[in-house]
């Protein structure tokens, strides 16, 4: 995709802070950081979403966050950190070349995350679960 900023940074017609790179993936820092060392890594094929990915390819783009992130971590002094895939704009996805999020925490950061609300019933759960059930492609 020509237009598309992270394709770009892929072939380095952009400039940014990469920390990895191997034939399939790129990470680099995040311009506007949730915390120091916030790091996105990306497919270097375009794929707006996820699940548009085929699943070789999600894999490769994993197996890289999983080698990344205890040397994110320890680059800031920690070794705790938040992952995340925005897919979609009702979830927050501004960019639409797939990334994952490695995001360093602190103790004491300030970082809040999502805060949960029980269903309203064990049948309203189960109501749930099954269309799950029947929605997912085997
Ligand atoms: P998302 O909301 O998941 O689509 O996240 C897109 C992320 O890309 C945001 O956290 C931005 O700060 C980040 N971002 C946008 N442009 C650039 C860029 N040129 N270099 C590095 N990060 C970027
Ligand atoms: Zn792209």
């Amino acid at each position: 995709m020509d237009e598309c900023i992270f394709c770009r940074i892929a072939r380095s017609e952009l400039q940014a802070a990469k920390v990895y790179e191997d034939a399939d993936v790129v990470a680099f820092l995040d311009i506007r950081p949730v915390s120091p060392g916030h790091t996105l890594v990306i497919p270097k094929a375009h794929y707006d979403r996820f699940e548009a990915m085929p699943v070789e390819a999600a894999a490769k783009l994993f197996a890289a966050v999983h080698r990344l992130v205890p040397g994110i971590a320890a680059a800031v002094g920690t070794d705790a950190y938040n992952l995340g895939v925005n897919s979609g704009p009702a979830a927050g996805q501004v960019v639409f070349h797939v990334h994952v999020h490695i995001m360093p925490r602190l103790p004491k950061d300030g970082l809040t995350l999502w805060s949960g609300t029980p269903y309203d019933s064990d049948a309203a759960r189960e109501q749930v679960a099954q269309k799950i059930r029947g929605a997912i492609k085997t």
